[in-house]
């Protein structure tokens, strides 16, 4: 077998070395390994390891590693190398899968053959032995990964119809990896995708809102809402379906969920909007930036008021908004500029941001309680007309004119 060099940091490498010195089999496995293949630099390194978990946490902690046991029961130990965290978990099979989607139990066989006869896609379930020279690895490819990567392929390990119905969180993978690698999907898995979708209906809202977030969040936002439609997956995906003025241009957008989401969802019923965020199980922070952006309304004329009005209406989601309503075929180019000056010379749009605050306002004679509000609003009103106006000075005088009257 070849061997070649992969980008393996140099603490992970020598955890490897460890193991084998005492004749444990430990392999870089997974992501890592499609990710090195494919010339890109891993974001992790998982390792499959052939001894059992309290077994790995106890030599790993005898080299002098802090180790954290992670998911004992999944075999998981996370040893805490100088270049981050490396999760050694024990090579295992997975029992039946009588709900389709969590193992009925998993057992320690420490093979790493059952290790990657039980992963979900072809790319997905390789992995890589350290070379005696502990240099280079050779890479372990029981079921074409290296082909499929080579001819950027997504395949189901095994047959795609089992597969996918002891898992169907598989579902939503396949087409997360397909948009994210920018692969294919193989003809046998896309009908086994579009075959075994319903077992959605039985898998949590958050794991499925996950998979989601990755899809918009690739560089192919607009491919995976296709293929979510075409395999008639969007319904286990948004209840309500997305905006009666398509998808938007999601690939114009920065690749953030709420952003591209709110493009997807643009200008839904209220009710329908509503729906829909609530079945994806976000952040009350995300789910509420969906719902301005989406239902958010774009003036009509383009003028320095309108941009601050913006700025006031919407703080730091006006320009997200004003890019969502071009994706959607607006042209609110002048109106991106004049917010960004408006923020840019810290123009005041809040009551916070006048020269005078309430103290300030009664201390000249107003008195407390809904007065002090009122004149605050109609200061706000003067300084969006003119930001030059928000002076002490001036602001002092319009609340003596005011009270005068
Ligand atoms: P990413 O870089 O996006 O994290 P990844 O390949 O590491 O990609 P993970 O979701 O972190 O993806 O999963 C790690 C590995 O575990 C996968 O490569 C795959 O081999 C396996 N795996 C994860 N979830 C499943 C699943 N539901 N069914 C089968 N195998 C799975
Ligand atoms: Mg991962």
């Amino acid at each position: 077998m070849k061997s070649i060099t992969l980008p393996c940091p140099l603490s992970v490498r020598n955890l490897l070395i460890q193991f084998k010195k005492a004749a444990v089999g430990a392999y870089p496995v997974g992501g890592c390994v499609r990710d090195a293949l494919m010339g890109q630099e891993p974001h992790d390194w998982d390792v499959a390891v052939t001894t059992v978990p309290e077994e790995t946490l106890r030599i790993c902690e005898g080299w002098g590693y802090h180790v954290i046991p992670t998911g004992l029961r999944h075999g998981t130990v996370t040893v805490l190398t100088a270049n981050g965290p490396v999760e050694c978990t024990t090579c295992r099979t997975e029992g039946g899968y009588s709900d389709g989607r969590h193992p009925d139990g998993v057992s320690f066989t420490g093979k790493l053959t059952d290790d990657l006869s039980r992963r979900d896609f072809t790319v997905n379930a390789m992995a890589a032995e350290l070379s005696e020279d502990g240099e280079t690895f050779e890479i372990i490819d029981l079921f074409g990964g290296r082909d499929d990567l080579k001819n950027k392929l997504i395949r189901c390990v095994g047959d795609p119809h089992t597969r996918l119905t002891e898992d169907a969180l598989r579902v939503m993978r396949g087409i997360r990896f397909a948009v994210k690698l920018g692969f294919d999907i193989h003809p046998d898995t896309v009908a086994a995708l579009r075959d075994c979708k319903h077992g959605l209906a039985r898998i949590s809202r958050e794991r499925i809102s996950v998979e989601f977030q990755k899809i918009l969040c690739s560089d192919q936002p607009e491919r995976g809402v296709s293929l979510l439609f075409d395999l008639g997956l969007m319904p286990h995906v948004l209840p309500c379906g997305i905006s009666p003025f398509g998808t938007g241009n999601l690939s114009s957008l920065p690749a953030d969920f709420g952003v591209r989401c709110a493009c997807l969802l643009w200008q839904m019923p209220a009710d329908e909007l509503s729906e829909n965020i609530r079945s994806l199980k976000l952040s009350n922070e995300t789910a509420h930036a969906i719902k301005t952006l989406a239902g958010g309304v774009i003036p009509t004329e383009s003028s320095l008021l309108a941009a601050r009005l913006l700025r006031k209406d919407y703080g730091n989601l006006a320009l997200p908004l004003l890019s969502i309503a071009t994706s959607h075929g607006r042209d609110t180019i002048n109106l991106q500029a004049m917010v960004k000056a408006s923020a840019e010379a810290g123009e005041c749009v809040s009551i916070s941001e006048l020269a005078l605050d309430g103290q300030a306002v009664m201390a000249l004679g107003v008195p407390k309680g809904k007065a002090v509000g009122e004149i605050l609003n109609s200061l706000l009103s003067l300084v969006l007309d003119d930001p030059a106006k928000n002076t002490k000075e001036t602001l002092t005088k319009e609340v003596q004119k005011r009270l005068s009257y």
